[in-house]
């Protein structure tokens, strides 16, 4: 478990177990041990055919915790109950979810549901996120804020609007002043009076990736001029009452809490501005940016890692704003976060499994211990004074020339095979022989590559994208010293389909070696319920991966599966794609029976199986409607 920091970068939830396998503590503390969730269970629950009692869910699977979702939403608002309470603040904490963090059905109704005692709410930055997040809120407290952030339309705002007059606490914030324009005008359309934000863009700069948009001349939010042009506006329309709201947001992954207080702090003395003009203001809604430390390392000094746990973070905001507001004699306001990657990271884990590995090494060649004598005489009589150089060298023991010697005979070599000259076995010869003597000099990678079961750019895109690095570790074996130095190399045809680089500023992941042919090992990568799934795409054609849904469960039972639903087929990401499976599947079949093949029903079942490379027998998919509720976890 040290060799891969669990306990710095995944405490209070995932842990190791005595059997050496990943545990989660759903509820975040030291529970009894049939509390525990071991995740090497859940995937044997998940992947045994359905035969045999499992649910025939293919991997990878992405393994939904609801219950951890729970404890670090009451989490954040006990961090926020306690600072307000410590520090004698006079106004309560009322949170909202950005739901572009994770647009998934059950988290988004989880996160109402579990937010319900705090009137948590919801943040919507499109027309699509504001529909889905007014129909789960119809379930949600009443006090539930509705902020609607992101560019705006008429129909964006007429949406907001109607859902104002559903009873539904919605705020319209402006990220552009000639929003307003149309927020009068649709208001006075639909007769509904409108509750607006607005949204500043600080001169507070955050200088992490996620930070590029922060400061002046950052691309979110109204100038300060702005900022009193939309009040002077508001009141002459009679409308200032309507302000009540200051918003910002200087970037996810904040990185201390001094910047924290520095943008806190500067957006409560704008508030203090706004309530001073006549606005009636109630509402600090500091955005995003509460931070994961995904390296555990506490440094916060990249963005892999921030230096501040949920308490500190809840403290430095409470004091930013108590201490703006009380220079300037303002009543404190409520405080609003849209905290989203701090509320879901640590909800979900992708397991997937590595199916084969491949090394550069004397014992693992096909062509190891190859008598290469022959290269002699079929060598150019430069290649051919390169090779007895080479071999007078060994002899000699002068290992520092045989590096010299091998290293211009491959290069030699490899002229001589684009000019036809050798053929290709000679120049496979000639590779093995460079990399046994590189290896015998202590030169060669001792790197293996493990092919996983997995697309990075669907289950992991940011770190195709942006370089993030998520804690990946073997769910297994853990109590067994890994042997080898590996990188991942995914299923998609494309050099970037690898991971190469992990927490701890390491190019290499420690990794047991594979019995037999490779399977039956399994990786999960954690603290990504953030993002991945909404930004992950289908490239190459790779679908999303299976879904359980598993809930800790008392009694003999440690687990409960509470929904199950099978990756994408090769039809879903084809139909995603404008093609037309069944079209495609009858001008395939006509083709096999032109052609005398016995094709169709082969043909089918790659259409609805999923576009991963599957190992063994993964059982039928779960039929009906593709759920499953099953509580024999253990
Ligand atoms: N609010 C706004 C306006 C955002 O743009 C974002 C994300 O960048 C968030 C909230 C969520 O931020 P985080 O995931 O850092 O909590």
């Amino acid at each position: 478990a040290a060799l891969y920091q669990i306990e710095a970068w995944g405490a209070p939830y995932f842990s190791v177990n005595s059997d050496g396998d990943i545990a989660v503590r759903p509820h975040g503390t030291a529970t009894l041990p049939h509390q525990e969730i071991d995740l090497m269970k859940v995937v044997k629950k998940a992947s045994a055919s359905t035969t045999a009692g499992g649910l025939g869910l293919r991997l990878p699977l992405l393994v939904r915790l609801p219950d951890v979702l729970k404890h670090r939403l009451e989490s954040l608002h006990g961090a926020f109950d306690s600072a307000i309470q410590s520090n004698g603040y006079l106004a309560h904490y009322q949170g909202v979810y950005p739901v572009k963090c994770n647009q998934d059905r059950y988290v988004v109704e989880d996160i109402v549901e579990f937010g319900t005692p705090f009137h948590y709410g919801l943040e919507a930055g499109s027309k699509a996120e504001l529909l889905l997040a007014m129909t789960c809120l119809t379930r949600g407290s009443p006090d539930a804020f509705l902020i609607c952030n992101g560019y705006k339309d008429e129909e964006y705002i007429a949406l907001a609007l109607i859902a104002r007059s559903m009873d539904l606490n919605t705020v319209i914030v402006l990220e552009q002043e000639e929003e307003l324009d149309t927020v009068v005008e649709i208001s006075r359309r639909l007769g509904v009076r409108p509750v607006v934000g607005l949204r500043a863009k600080l001169r507070t700069k955050h200088s992490g990736h996620f930070g590029s948009t922060s400061g002046e001349k950052g691309k979110f939010g109204l100038t300060t001029m702005e900022i009193l042009s939309v009040a002077r506006k508001l009141r002459r329309l009679e409308m200032l009452d309507c302000l009540q709201l200051l918003h910002f947001h200087i970037g996810s992954q904040i990185p201390s809490t001094s910047l924290l207080a520095d943008g806190v702090g500067e957006a409560a003395q704008i508030y203090c501005e706004l309530a001073r003009l006549g606005a009636e203001m109630r509402v600090i809604d500091i955005g995003g940016g509460l931070g994961i430390d995904y390296d555990g390392s506490r440094s916060g000094d990249s963005d892999m890692s921030v230096s501040y746990d949920l308490e500190e973070y809840a403290c430095a905001v409470v004091r930013a704003v108590m201490l703006a507001c009380d220079r300037k004699n303002v009543r404190h306001p409520i405080i609003c976060s849209e905290s989203g990657r701090a509320l879901v990271s640590h909800h979900s884990v992708v397991i997937f499994e590595a199916v084969s590995s491949s090394a550069i090494g004397a014992g693992t060649l096909p062509f190891a211990g190859a008598d290469v004598s022959f290269l002699a005489e079929e060598l150019s009589d430069g290649a051919r004074a390169d090779y007895s150089n080479l071999i007078a060298a060994a002899f000699r023991g002068d290992y520092k020339s045989c590096a010299v010697y091998a290293d211009q005979l491959k290069r030699t070599s490899v002229e001589h095979f684009k000019d036809g000259i050798v053929g290709l076995e000679q120049l496979a010869a000639l590779d093995v022989l460079s990399d046994i003597i590189a290896k015998a000099l202590g030169e060669a990678d001792p790197v293996k590559t493990y092919h996983v079961n997995l697309s990075i750019f669907t289950s992991i895109p940011d770190f195709w994208g942006i370089g993030q690095v998520f804690p990946i570790v073997p769910i297994h074996h853990l109590d067994q010293r890994p042997g080898v130095k590996g990188i991942l190399s995914d299923l998609t045809c494309d050099s970037d389909g690898k991971v190469n680089q992990f927490i701890g500023g390491q190019s290499t992941l420690p990794l047991h070696e594979l019995s037999g042919g490779g399977g039956g090992y399994y990786l999960g990568m954690f603290l990504g319920g953030a993002y991945q799934e909404a930004l992950g795409g289908l490239h190459n054609l790779f679908g999303g991966p299976s879904v359980v849904r598993v809930s800790q469960s008392d009694g003999p039972h440690c687990f409960a599966v509470m929904l199950a639903v099978p990756g994408s087929s090769c039809a879903d990401v084809l139909r995603a794609m404008q093609h037309e499976p069944d079209v495609m599947f009858e001008a395939l079949k006509h083709r096999a029976a032109e052609c005398g093949v016995e094709g169709g029903d082969a043909i089918m079942r790659v259409l609805h199986s999923m576009p991963y490379l599957i190992c063994g027998d993964g059982g039928g998919v779960v039929a009906g409607d593709a759920t499953s509720s099953d509580s024999d976890g253990c």
